[in-house]
């Protein structure tokens, strides 16, 4: 795999010779004139429709006749070598202004996507003219990240072309694995809670559930990580610098959101105002649409941004003031321009509230226009809309809604909150307390004054509420306030969003548990148990399985007898009755050889350091965080260089030798993760140049983890960790998708790790260390009492402090977290545990025989992890949704 860092880093016309003597695209081959498949388009009976104004004014009764629909479908541009190949060549004259001598590989990329892009975007107009027609109820899931990754080979998939498009690029010279590798991702997100949010709408899609994720289109996604001298430094990643084929701007999608300002009381409502301000930012809708696998339904993602126009003030620009009248836009544009790069923490910034505001206003204003449409009265908006809180960043969406139905709509308070809480659902993705997102109460005050207010009112009638049916009962209305009494005050937006909400989850089995226990612990007693519910995640077979390990896929495809699977995962069951094929396990070997050989590729092309793909790979890569333990990790990679250094050369030959991967982001702000990567980089500097260790260890930090980085790394693995402290990591989505590849998990009991035991069965997964409910005692102590690390650990400590890996001065710190701060996640508490766990896993691969075994077991048992199980439950249990296919159009 190369790692192309932009559109034009290989702009050399490579095919030039190639190009202009291969017949396919000769120009006198191609007509240059718009292909007549979009004639036939543009002719299809529901475009008539929409000419008509029907998109926008669909019948005022629902209605289930489809047959206009099934017409529409057939209308479909074709999907023959020839018609692609004129797309191709008609978007690189026509869009892209290029002559067959000058096709280069960035634009034979964009070429292409252009083309595929047309077929989604005719898809996505019947989808959505579909719900819109039959008047279905559609899911809106708000997320301030959406982690898509790239979508080009993503939607050759979908739409069953890959081999065409192999086709007509190799035509004209390229080959799709290169043109693949042109795209950038698209990092629109953090880590786990942002892969969700994309799997999810990956789902929605592909089982035709009628629902749109919305989100904010950060111009500069994700900072790019590089490694300089073994530390990490943020580059900003500037993705949107070449034209980005997968996004359709919407300008006459655009809505006022308003800040600061002062309130006017209306003279005849006690909770009617009047919200004045001059401060006025437009966001305007960009669509992003989710090709859906094996059905014509297409998903959408509706991301704002910011708009600057209405800013520029042209009084001064005719003055002169050149540089005043773009004040305003610039200040705009800020507010879209930068995701926060932090993972479960919250930092708490003033632009960050103005950014989830306007979110949240644009997000409700969209919803209230769709609704409007129908002209079906507001009390019927939860028949139509639900709505899903990814985590607490959306959670202003609720102040809003009311906000719009009690002062512009005219609604009592009573039906506004009637109708609210019957459309939000919200999700809680952590309770580490650092990553509760609360709000100084003056801030929300100045930016927000309204809002400010109607929380205010919620929680006041919340409290009144709970008073009368817990009488007297101080404590309590203290424990449970949206407003914490502390100095400024603030706003609890998780007690908010649960307030809000008519249905509150957990994202594991566990995670469920814990919530109920502790955070929401009152709002149980006060709310009732069956609000609280578990909706274990998933993640979407389509990426992480057909797409990043084709091999493996194929395989399953034959066993299964086609790719139904891809849709329907219960199917991969098929595959335990493949356990004693001996030419089957060999071929399933040889799927993980060869992606195990493409990863020693990937991390030579990215590090520079060679490592034998018959080594043990040992991985963990997800955001570096101190409750995930790299830092465990990386002490057990010492101490298992220091028993090497020990032994004798014929005892290290009989050692399995192992490669030990990381990758990961470290938030920009956050010190200790930052020097744990340090510290992994001066381990791996130090063991990968001795000499007696050779091939029997290597460690390795591959920089700059993403979606696409993950889809080589994951695949390729023999053992991954996820050695979260017990009861912190609320599920974790990368263990799901590691299993799913064949790969086996050196895990604790947390998160959905628990759940991943019991369905592939306990000898498929080795656990170790200490409970979730014996955490707190652990801590107590640990309060109290110095640690008592182990040899094993004490090992690791000395070599660090004898300067091993540099200058120990640098990780002293991290020792010192453990051994005078309390060593909150127990890694003196685990690691007796974790070195066992090591042996254990060891002995299980000597056993090749047993461990291919455990690998088929693991895959054929992990159907309940895909998102389309996640999704199905959420339709069914909190968004009452149903699936509402547009007919298929002969895929
Ligand atoms: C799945 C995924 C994650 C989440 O990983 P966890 O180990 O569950 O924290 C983070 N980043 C990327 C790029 C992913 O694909």
């Amino acid at each position: 795999m190369s790692q192309n860092t932009g559109y034009f880093s290989s702009s050399i016309p490579l095919n030039t010779a190639k190009a202009t003597t291969t017949p396919g695209v000769h120009e006198a081959d191609v007509p240059l004139t718009r292909p007549t498949s979009l004639k036939r388009v543009l002719s299809g009976p529901a475009l008539k429709t929409m000419l008509a104004g029907g998109a926008h004014s669909q019948p005022k009764t629902p209605s289930k006749d489809d047959s206009e629909f099934r017409d529409y479908s057939h209308s479909e541009i074709s999907r023959d070598v020839a018609t692609i190949k004129n797309s191709v060549v008609m978007h690189l004259t026509a869009t892209f202004l290029r002559t067959p001598a000058s096709i280069d590989s960035a634009h034979a990329y964009l070429a292409s996507a252009f083309s595929v892009r047309d077929r989604l975007l005719q898809r996505w107009n019947l989808t959505n003219e579909y719900h819109d027609k039959i008047g279905a109820k559609r899911v809106y899931y708000m997320s301030l990240e959406f982690l898509i990754g790239r979508t080009f080979d993503n939607a050759l998939l979908a739409l069953g072309l890959r081999q065409e498009y192999s086709k007509v690029l190799g035509d004209v010279g390229f080959c799709l694995e290169d043109i693949i590798d042109e795209e950038r991702d698209a990092a629109l997100g953090n880590g786990g809670l942002g892969r969700l949010a994309a799997c999810y709408v990956d789902s929605m899609a592909c089982s035709n559930y009628p629902g749109w994720g919305y989100g904010l289109r950060y111009k500069y996604g994700m900072f790019q990580q590089q490694i300089l001298n073994g530390y990490q430094v943020e580059a900003p990643d500037c993705w949107l610098d070449s034209p980005n084929p997968w996004e359709f701007p919407r300008p006459d999608v655009t809505y006022p959101v308003k800040f600061y300002g002062h309130l006017v009381r209306d003279p005849h409502s006690e909770h009617r105002f009047k919200w004045e301000s001059n401060v006025v930012y437009d966001a305007m809708a960009f669509d992003v649409p989710v090709p859906g696998y094996g059905t014509t339904n297409v998903g959408n993602i509706r991301l704002w941004s910011c708009k600057t126009n209405t800013l520029f003030d042209l009084n001064k620009f005719n003055s002169g003031d050149y540089q005043g009248a773009t004040g305003g836009q610039v200040a705009a544009q800020i507010l879209t321009d930068v995701l926060y790069p932090n993972d479960n923490t919250n930092d708490g910034k003033e632009l960050r509230l103005r950014q989830e505001y306007l979110f949240c206003s644009a997000t409700m204003q969209d919803i209230l226009a769709r609704f409007r449409k129908t002209n079906r009265p507001l009390s019927e908006l939860p028949d139509l809309a639900a709505i899903q809180l990814n985590d607490t960043h959306p959670t202003l969406g609720v102040p809003e809604l009311m906000r719009i139905l009690i002062d512009d709509e005219g609604l009592s308070w009573d039906e506004a909150w009637d109708i609210t809480t019957r459309t939000f659902a919200f999700t809680n993705h952590t309770i580490l307390p650092e990553a509760m997102e609360k709000w100084p109460v003056p801030m929300l005050d100045k930016i927000l004054p309204r809002h400010m207010g109607i929380i205010y009112d919620i929680n006041l009638f919340f409290l009144q509420k709970v008073e009368k049916q817990f009488p007297g009962d101080r404590e309590l209305l203290n424990k449970i306030s949206i407003i914490e009494e502390s100095n400024p005050q603030q706003v609890r937006m998780a007690f908010l969003a649960c307030v809000g909400s008519h249905k509150v989850n957990g994202v594991a089995a566990i995670h469920s548990d814990i919530i109920k226990q502790t955070i929401f612990k009152d709002f149980v007693r006060i709310q009732g148990e069956d609000k609280f519910i578990n909706k274990t995640n998933g993640v979407s077979p389509r990426r992480w399985m057909n797409e990043c390990n084709p091999d493996m896929s194929d395989l399953i495809t034959e066993v299964v007898g086609d790719r139904s699977w891809v849709n329907d995962l219960t199917k991969v069951k098929q595959l335990e009755g493949k356990l004693e094929d001996v030419n089957f396990r060999e071929r399933w070997w040889a799927a993980k050889q060869k992606n195990k050989e493409r990863l020693a590729e990937y991390i030579l092309t990215t590090t520079g350091i060679k490592v034998s793909a018959h080594a043990l790979f040992d991985i963990q890569v997800k955001r570096i965080h101190e409750y995930k333990r790299q830092l465990m990790n990386i002490f057990s990679v010492i101490y298992r260089y220091h028993l090497l250094k020990q032994m004798s050369p014929e005892q290290r030959e009989q050692e399995v030798p192992r490669v030990v991967i990381f990758a990961g982001k470290a938030a920009s702000g956050y010190w200790v993760a930052k020097q744990v990567i340090k510290l992994i980089n001066s381990v791996a500097e130090v063991v990968n140049s001795d000499e007696e260790i050779g091939d029997v260890l290597k460690v390795v930090f591959i920089p700059d983890y993403s979606v696409t980085a993950a889809e080589v790394i994951i695949p390729a693995s023999d053992i991954s960790q996820h050695i979260s402290t017990a009861g912190t990591e609320a599920s974790g989505t990368s263990n799901m998708k590691f299993v799913l590849n064949g790969g086996i998990i050196l895990g604790t009991v947390d998160g959905a790790n628990i759940e991943i035991g019991e369905e592939i069965g306990e000898e498929q997964i080795f656990f170790f260390g200490c409970l979730a409910h014996e955490v707190e005692d652990f801590r107590h102590y640990l309060r109290f009492n110095q640690p008592k690390p182990d040899s094993a650990l004490q090992t690791a400590f000395d070599m660090i402090q004898r300067n091993t890996f540099g200058d120990a001065q640098l990780f002293q710190p991290l020792i010192d977290a453990i051994m005078r701060g309390g060593d909150v996640y127990l890694l003196s508490v685990d690691f007796p545990s974790y070195i066992e766990a090591h042996k254990a896993v060891e002995e299980a691969y000597r056993n090749h025989d047993e461990w291919v075994t455990k690998s088929i077991l693991s895959v054929a048992r992990m159907a309940k992890f895909s998102s389309d199980r996640s999704i199905q439950e959420y339709a069914e249990e909190v968004w009452n949704i149903e699936p509402q296919p547009v007919l298929n159009c002969g895929l």
